[in-house]
C-alpha cells in the first residue's frame, strides 16, 4: 500500500493552516500529468455500474477532480459552493466546524428529482461537509448513491459519518492521523 503511487505524490505539510494539523497536499498530485490521469482513472473505476448521471463537486478542491472526472465520464457537472458566491437563485445547508458554522449552496436549478449524483472531493476528515453536501443535494429531490474521495483520514471518522447517511464512501488513500 505505500508503494502506491497515488499516495506518494500527496505531499504532507506539518502545521498547516495551524499547529498539529497534518495537512494533506494534493497541488503534487495535479502537476504530475501521470498521477493526475490515476487518480481520475480510479475515480471513475469507483463510479462503474452505479448508474451516476452527474458529478457533484466541493469547494474548492472537489471542483478540481470533481471536473476532471465528470468530463472523463461524459457528465454535467455541479459546483457545490461556499455561501453567497453563486449569483443566481439558491439552496444551502448550515454545517457546524469547530468554532461556529459555515454554509455551502448550490443554484436552484442545478439538479432536481431523477439525478443520481456523485459526490467528489480531495478528502474527508470529519465528514462535516460531505455530510451536509449530501443533506443539500437531497434536498431538492436528487439521489447520492456514492461519494468519491481522493484521501480518507479515518481516525476522525467521517467516512462512517457519511455511510449513516446511506450513500456508499469510496476513498483511494487512508491517512492515519489527523
Ligand atoms: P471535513 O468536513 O472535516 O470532512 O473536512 C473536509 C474538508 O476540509 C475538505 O474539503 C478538505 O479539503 C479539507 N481538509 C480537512 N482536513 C484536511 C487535511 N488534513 N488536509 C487537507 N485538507 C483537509
Amino acid at each position: 500500500m505505500n508503494d502506491d503511487p497515488l499516495r506518494a505524490l500527496i505531499r504532507t505539510i506539518p502545521d498547516f493552516p495551524k499547529p498539529g494539523i497534518q495537512f494533506r497536499d494534493i497541488t503534487t498530485v495535479l502537476r504530475d500529468p501521470a498521477g493526475f490521469a490515476l487518480a481520475i482513472d480510479r475515480m471513475k473505476a469507483a463510479l462503474a455500474g452505479h448508474d451516476v448521471t452527474m458529478i457533484a463537486g466541493i469547494e474548492a478542491r472537489g471542483f478540481i477532480f470533481g471536473a476532471a472526472l465528470a468530463r472523463e465520464m461524459g457528465l454535467g457537472f455541479v459546483p457545490i459552493r461556499k455561501k453567497d458566491k453563486l449569483p443566481g437563485r439558491t439552496i444551502g445547508m448550515n454545517y457546524a466546524l469547530e468554532y461556529g458554522q459555515d454554509r455551502i449552496e448550490i443554484h436552484d436549478d442545478a439538479v432536481g428529482p431523477g439525478d443520481r449524483i456523485a459526490l467528489v472531493d480531495d478528502l474527508i476528515a470529519t465528514g462535516g461537509t460531505a455530510v451536509a453536501a449530501t443533506q443539500l443535494l437531497r434536498s431538492a429531490g436528487t439521489d447520492v448513491p456514492i461519494a468519491v474521495f481522493l484521501v480518507d483520514l479515518p481516525d476522525l471518522g467521517g467516512a462512517e459519518r457519511l455511510r449513516a447517511q446511506g450513500p456508499i464512501v469510496h476513498s483511494l488513500i487512508a491517512f492515519e492521523g489527523h
